[in-house]
């Protein structure tokens, strides 16, 4: 029994993708995937397919409802993020980039976050041996050549949105986690972000805030060499990222000071047990960014067919 209005959904569906900003911000989202792509492959990357079902994904670090099928007998789960998936194909593959469609199934209070979406496509990207200055020196120019696009390609759509998208001056600002909860509370992410006039790094976040996979500094017990980016104006969380533990007993330990079932994990953990290298990578949430060029108040508005929390729709 279907307790949704079908009729209703309908309207609102084509209500959604007559909206003058859904069609500009979709408009820009297609320079923004464009430029992307070109920045990584002109730097040796290789786009590879996402995964949309594994026995293997991302914990998270908040809880969602568990989007899990039974397949041939055994548990699989709709992709979170290809986290798993990223350092084990750059083992062979060296630099590595997927449009990754993740699912993660929400509460139902973040539907007016302005942020969150259960389905959203993040631009993921994983370099083997590469330290995460690397990562965040990539992501700097990444973002500041995809601004540059949207201001040469989209001034009609700018324009109508009263946006300016200019490249920020680099290196971006830093701010070690502990500095900011020392500065601006427990809540800095949306201080931090709405003070912000150009883009804004967290580095340094700690075990506590984060899944078990980023890797810990040899000298600093719980701080991990992490990082995540804050979108100024408010607009909060742009990417997270970092350098990977790789060596079996500290990822298994990091595993059990979680509090995490191994089992979850064992295609990993196995694969790692035989040895893997360090990578460093991050992930951009492309409906985020569009959403921050664009100046919306919401990130469902960047999207065709948005899937916002607690709401089942098209
Ligand atoms: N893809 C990861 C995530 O979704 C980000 C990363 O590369 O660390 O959390
Ligand atoms: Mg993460």
């Amino acid at each position: 029994m279907m307790n949704i209005n079908i009729e209703d959904g309908i309207e609102r569906s084509i209500k959604h993708l007559a909206d003058p900003r859904v069609q500009s911000s979709i408009k820009i989202q297609s320079t923004i995937r464009q430029s992307l792509r070109d920045s990584l492959v002109r730097r040796g990357f290789m786009e590879i397919s996402p995964t949309l079902l594994s026995p293997l994904t991302d914990p998270l670090n908040h809880p969602v409802y568990d989007p899990c099928i039974t397949v041939y007998g055994e548990k699989m789960w709709l992709t979170k993020s290809m986290i798993f998936h990223k350092q084990i194909a750059v083992q062979q593959l060296k630099k590595i980039f997927i449009m990754s469609p993740n699912i993660r199934l929400e509460t139902e209070e973040k539907a007016s976050s302005g942020r969150h979406l259960f389905e959203f496509t993040q631009i993921d990207i994983e370099e083997l041996d590469a330290s995460r200055e690397v990562m965040m020196d990539l992501a700097e120019v990444m973002i500041n050549e995809a601004l540059a696009g949207v201001r040469s390609a989209n001034g009609a759509e700018l324009a109508f949105l009263s946006r300016a998208c200019r490249p920020f001056p680099r290196p971006f600002n830093k701010i070690a986690f502990q500095d900011a909860v020392a500065n601006y509370g427990e809540k800095f992410e949306e201080r931090i972000s709405k003070e912000a006039t150009a883009p804004v790094w967290i580095v340094d976040i700690p075990l506590k805030a984060r899944e078990f996979y980023d890797r810990e500094y040899p000298d600093r017990p719980g701080i991990l060499r992490d990082m995540d980016l804050l979108w100024p104006e408010g607009y909060q969380e742009a990417l997270s990222g970092g350098e990977r533990e790789f060596q079996y007993e500290k990822i298994m330990e990091r595993i059990r000071k979680k509090e995490q079932a191994e089992e979850q994990f064992r295609w990993f953990t196995e694969l790692a047990k035989r040895g893997i290298r360090m990578s460093s990578g991050f992930g951009i949430g492309i409906e985020r960014f569009t959403r921050y060029v664009c100046g919306l108040e919401h990130v469902g508005l960047t999207n065709p067919f948005p899937k916002i929390p607690g709401t089942v729709s098209l």
